[in-house]
């Protein structure tokens, strides 16, 4: 059966002498695993459409049950060669594609994550700020998967967050959000030093970007300036989240039709 979406290339993967198992997140049908025959041969054509980042439009072969799929055809859209060519746009590029294929659950569509990447990847290639860029990512992308931290108030005790009194913060991604200082001491406590769920202290100027961040409509984040190193601790505290989400995340798995064993390199930063 054929089926045929927009789609961008996070990954891929070399497989055997000229094959790539491509990693797609499509329009129509959310994050997808598929083989392109002959994709690294002389001759093939493909072209550049499999380069990481690729803006497409993909036509695949096989049934949709969870067997890896046959990537028959892409025909590139926009390539986005930019974000390839230098060192900084790639990395910030493979952050949030990585990022994406942590969280989303594979052929379960989710059209608002793929506008929010492509997105992403204009801003990037426009020359935009990538800790910036990708900040605004991880939190879109998490508010888009159901996982959108909570950080205006306490999560064990309940108690909304304030700047008043210096207290200290912590940031519990396994809880999802913040807990106080007080509740998490009494966490620690109850739970043990083995039991409690890892915790990060959280800076009460990401704090505050942080609840700004989430409570401002999309199209007023352009009034938030963070600084370099607010960028830095709030990109940290949302990988730890998505990493933990991502474990919870069900994955389909793809029956070994290709041998992991094939596998060469990988192309994903
Ligand atoms: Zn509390």
């Amino acid at each position: 059966m054929f089926f045929e979406s927009q789609a961008i290339v996070l990954a891929g993967q070399k497989l055997g002498e000229a094959d790539t198992l491509v990693t797609l997140l499509t329009l129509d049908h959310g994050l997808l695993k598929g083989v392109a025959r002959g994709a690294r041969g002389m001759k093939s054509r493909f072209g550049s459409a499999l380069q990481p980042f690729s803006y497409g439009h993909a036509i695949l072969f096989g049934a949709r049950t969870g067997v890896l799929r046959r990537v028959n055809q892409v025909d590139a859209i926009h390539s986005f060669r930019a974000l390839r060519e230098d060192f900084d746009r790639l990395t910030w590029a493979a952050a949030m594609a990585n990022a994406a294929r942590a969280l989303l659950p594979e052929e379960q569509p989710s059209r608002e994550t793929f506008a929010l990447l492509l997105r992403a990847f204009q801003a990037l290639e426009a020359g935009a700020d990538g800790a910036r860029v990708n900040v605004f990512f991880l939190l879109a992308l998490l508010r888009a998967t159901g996982y959108q931290p909570r950080v205006d108030r306490c999560l064990v005790g309940r108690h909304p967050a304030t700047d008043a009194g210096g207290a200290r913060w912590f940031f519990v991604p396994h809880l999802g959000g913040t807990v106080c200082a007080s509740c998490h001491g009494t966490l620690t406590r109850e739970a043990g030093p083995i039991g409690c769920p890892s915790a990060w202290s959280l800076s009460p100027g990401t704090h505050a970007f942080l609840r700004q961040a989430l409570r401002l409509p999309p199209a007023l984040r352009d009034r938030l300036k963070p600084d370099p190193a607010l960028l830095t601790e709030a990109r940290r505290l949302l990988d730890a989240c998505i990493a933990d989400r991502s474990r919870r995340v069900a994955k389909r798995p793809i029956p070994a039709a290709a041998p992991p064993l094939n596998v060469r390199a990988r192309f994903d930063v």
